[in-house]
This record gives C-alpha cells, sequence and structure tokens, in this order.
C-alpha cells in the first residue's frame, strides 16, 4: 500500500523511459532526480507530446484524491509543489470526480490542508451535473453534502426523466443512499423510460484503509439490469475535460493532466489531446501500470517533484 506517497520518497523522483529503451529499469532522471533503483515500468516519451514552448504557458489540471492527499493525510510536499507551480506561472484547475462533498466544502478542506486555491477554481461532478441536466425532473441517488451544487435540477421522487448517481464515501450514508430500495426505485424509473447518468463510474478509490467498492458496480448494476448505459458526468468523459479547459482559456496540447488514476485521469485526458503525467500515489500500483496500454506522458514519484520535473524540460 502506499501510504500518502511516502514510499516513493527515497526512491525514483522521475521516472522517464524513451520509446527506444524498453529495457526494464532504465530510467532517466530529471535535475535532481534519482534512477530508480528497481524495475520500472517501460514509457514512451511520445515525441509528438509537445514540451511546453514555455513554462508559463501551461495550463495544469490537477487531481486531488491520492493526488494531494489519501483520506485527509496531505501528500508530502503537495501543497507546496501546489504554490511552486502558481509561482512558475502555470494556470492550475483542480479536477476531482469527488462526490460527496460540495464544492465549497472541498474547497475549504483543502485550505485546511495548506492548499491555497480559490472555490472557482475547483470543479466537481455536480457543477457538471447541474449543467448537465438542468431543468429536468431528476431521482439523485447522491449524497446530500452535494445537493447543494445541483442547482437548476428538480430533485423528484418518481417520474423522472433523468436517474443520477453520484459516488460513495466512507460513511454509512453510503449505505443508505445505495441501498436496495432506493436502487430498484432508480430502476423503475429507468424503465419507465428515465435516461441514466451518473457523476463518475469508478470501480474503487483508495483510502486509508484500503481500497474501497466504489459506485461505479451500482452503476454497472442498473445498466445491466435495465439495459441501458450511463452518461458519466465526471472524468473521464469529454465534457468533463472540455468544460475544465474552457476555464482556463487553454488548448487540449498545451495542457497537463496530472493524476492517479490510469483510467479516469490518464486515457481520459489523453482522448481529449492533453499531456499526461501519472504520480506514483494513491491508487497507483504498479503491477497496473505494467498491464495496461494506456502510457503515460510521464510518470513521477509525487506532485511534489511535478514543479522540478516541468522546469527541466526543454
Ligand atoms: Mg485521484
Amino acid at each position: 500500500m502506499l501510504a500518502a506517497g511516502a514510499a516513493g520518497a527515497r526512491e525514483a523522483q522521475f521516472d522517464l523511459v524513451h520509446g527506444e529503451s524498453h529495457r526494464a529499469g532504465h530510467a532517466k532522471a530529471g535535475r535532481g532526480g534519482v534512477a530508480s533503483a528497481r524495475p520500472v515500468p517501460c514509457l514512451t516519451w511520445r515525441s509528438h507530446a509537445g514540451r511546453i514552448d514555455s513554462a508559463a504557458m501551461a495550463a495544469i489540471l490537477v487531481d486531488i484524491d491520492g493526488v494531494l492527499h489519501v483520506s485527509g493525510q496531505p501528500i508530502p510536499g503537495a501543497m507546496e509543489a501546489v504554490a511552486e507551480l502558481r509561482r512558475q506561472g502555470h494556470r492550475l484547475r483542480f479536477v476531482t470526480n469527488n462526490t460527496t462533498r460540495s464544492r465549497a466544502m472541498l474547497a475549504e478542506e483543502m485550505r485546511g490542508y495548506g492548499l491555497e486555491l480559490d472555490d472557482s477554481e475547483l470543479q466537481t461532478t455536480a457543477v457538471a451535473a447541474a449543467r448537465a441536466l438542468a431543468g429536468k425532473r431528476v431521482l439523485a441517488l447522491v449524497i446530500a453534502a452535494v445537493v447543494d451544487d445541483l442547482e437548476g435540477i428538480e430533485l423528484v421522487g418518481e417520474g423522472a426523466e433523468a436517474v443520477l448517481l453520484g459516488g460513495a464515501d466512507e460513511t454509512e450514508e453510503t449505505g443508505r443512499v445505495f441501498s436496495y430500495m432506493n436502487l430498484a426505485r432508480a430502476f423503475a424509473e429507468l424503465e419507465q423510460g428515465a435516461d441514466l447518468y451518473c457523476l463518475h463510474k469508478n470501480q474503487w478509490w483508495q483510502t486509508s484503509r484500503g481500497p474501497l467498492l466504489d459506485s461505479g458496480a451500482f452503476v454497472a448494476g442498473l445498466e445491466y439490469a435495465a439495459g441501458v448505459e450511463a452518461t458519466v458526468l465526471g472524468k473521464p468523459s469529454p465534457a468533463y475535460f472540455e468544460a475544465a479547459l474552457a476555464a482556463l482559456d487553454a488548448e487540449p496540447d498545451l495542457t497537463w493532466m496530472v493524476g492517479d488514476d490510469l483510467e479516469s485521469d490518464i486515457a481520459g485526458a489523453q482522448r481529449y489531446g492533453l499531456k499526461t503525467v501519472l504520480v506514483r500515489t494513491g491508487k497507483f500500483r504498479p503491477d497496473q501500470l505494467e498491464r495496461t496500454t494506456v502510457v503515460p506522458d510521464a510518470v513521477v514519484s509525487s506532485i511534489a517533484y511535478l514543479p522540478e520535473w516541468l522546469e527541466q524540460l526543454p
């Protein structure tokens, strides 16, 4: 288990393996970096990845859970790294699939960890849902805390035009929200023609107690039962990345996505044309990286090393 990124602190800081070098353990260390002593997965530095012409021009989307903290434990050096990225002139947007806290609550929580950010810099899935489902009658199975962000949606118990599933959290509220009775109600609405949406479709997430089952399992269950396909509103949906780039007035090929989730963060961002950095914290698993066909542009031990890594780019 990688606890809050500490495991990587004395190991490799930057792992970049050029495409020609498919030799495990052949890592190129950045300035101040240390080549990994253990084998690292073969990573391809995509020549078309478009190294940024000027560090000050880069836009950076930063995932929160698993990148800045794990279960409320800040990752060592993460907040300082964000401050340094700002000092370097990068434009930042914090992009989260968190579905259990309102934007205001999340922003306040992050400030409590020492992160400098304004509420408006934080993009949540509920805010995306409010935009997508504005004016509709919606049966929402979501944690109560995010209801404030569903502004403009008419929440109903039956006769819905859309069913919206949120995410799970570590409290017992999850059991109530995704009770058999509620899931059966959602199924009935789908049978009567409602469309299925979800804030995300994550399989699991990393907590200080270990991996926990996420609500993607409930989404998949309803898809299976009702014979429908859910529209995902959070990462890795194109709409989510589009909204983030629009907020920064950024071009995809000049934007980096920094995340710990190979599918939601890395693959999703790549499909939208962004460059990607995978961190070895949070839900990162070395064996997953070895098995996947998803190839991030770079892997760093933790976001703590990102400013230094960006600076050493030609
Ligand atoms: Mg994450």
